[in-house]
């Protein structure tokens, strides 16, 4: 399938790991320069030279805490037009709702809410001007189930998701589309270190936390990122114009009904 993305420019916010990472390599392999941004230079440099080196697209780094105006700024200065915005940071820490005060309130409410909606006004009106754009909010599977000790998680992307579903229907005819991709366990650092924190409290390894993920799991097994992107890269796609405000989940089957 040509995904009519050759010669488009997207912008991958934390990016040089993980689910940000293989949404910007599925997108280079479809022939799309991307801009992508972290707070290490250094694995975003190796990242950076990994896609160049299996795509041969452009590939621009921006290092930075995304989550920050100056972060923001940055990013926006290496990449003022993109055709495609990837959404995405860092999520929130687990714990007990009544150990968060205002200020860790504020934090996970800055980068999961708030960053993301900064970054789409910023480039939500040129995308309507030039009749074509993407926007992707990795977001998490705990907006639609929500993850008992990822409350500021549950909380903050619930509020991205109530704000995006207005938006994208106010945008959608001039061909700009905002959908959530919702992340069920992936092998990621992010799965390696929640599954670090739980081993520690329950005395296992991590390797058999990780593997209780996958076994209670329909798929019996956790999601690869690879994955991950490529369903990234169909959203942005020219064929994928008509899929509006949608949240798709990822997690192997993990969330049971009948209907998404
Ligand atoms: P990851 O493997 O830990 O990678 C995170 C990436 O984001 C890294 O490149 C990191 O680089 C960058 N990053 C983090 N905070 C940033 C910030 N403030 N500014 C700029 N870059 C930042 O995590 P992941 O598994 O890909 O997770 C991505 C998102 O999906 C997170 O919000 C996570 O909570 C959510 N999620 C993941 C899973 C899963 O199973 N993997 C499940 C549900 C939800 P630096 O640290 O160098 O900045």
């Amino acid at each position: 399938m040509d995904t009519g993305l050759r010669g488009k420019t997207a912008l991958v916010c934390a990016a040089s790991k993980g689910l940000g990472k293989a949404c910007a390599m599925a997108l280079a392999q479809e022939g799309v320069n991307v801009v992508i941004t972290a707070r290490g230079a250094e694995a975003l440099e190796a990242t950076a030279a990994e896609i160049r080196a299996a795509t041969g697209v452009t590939v621009t780094t921006v290092a930075g805490d995304i989550t920050t105006e100056a972060g923001r700024a940055a990013a926006l200065a290496a990449c003022p037009s993109p055709d495609i915005l990837v959404n995405n940071a860092g999520g929130p820490p687990p714990g007990d709702f009544r150990d968060w005060g205002r200020e860790d309130w504020i934090k996970a409410v800055d980068a999961n809410m708030l960053t993301p909606i900064f970054l789409i006004k910023a480039v939500v009106d040129g995308m309507i001007a030039r009749g074509f754009g993407r926007i992707v909010n990795i977001t998490s599977a705990s907006v639609k189930s929500p993850i008992p000790h990822l409350g500021m998680s549950n909380g903050a992307r619930a509020g991205l998701t109530g704000f995006v579903a207005g938006l994208a229907r106010q945008v959608a005819r001039h061909n700009v589309t905002i959908n959530g991709l919702l992340p069920g366990p992936f092998m990621t650092d992010r799965l390696k270190t929640t599954s670090k924190g739980m081993a520690e409290k329950s005395g296992r390894s991590v390797e058999d936390e990780i593997l209780d993920r996958a076994k209670a799991s329909p798929s019996g097994r956790v999601g690869y990122p690879d994955e991950f992107g490529s369903a990234c890269a169909f959203l942005c796609s020219a064929q994928a114009g008509y899929i509006v405000g949608q949240n798709l989940v990822m997690d192997g089957g993990l969330f049971n009904s009948t209907m998404g």
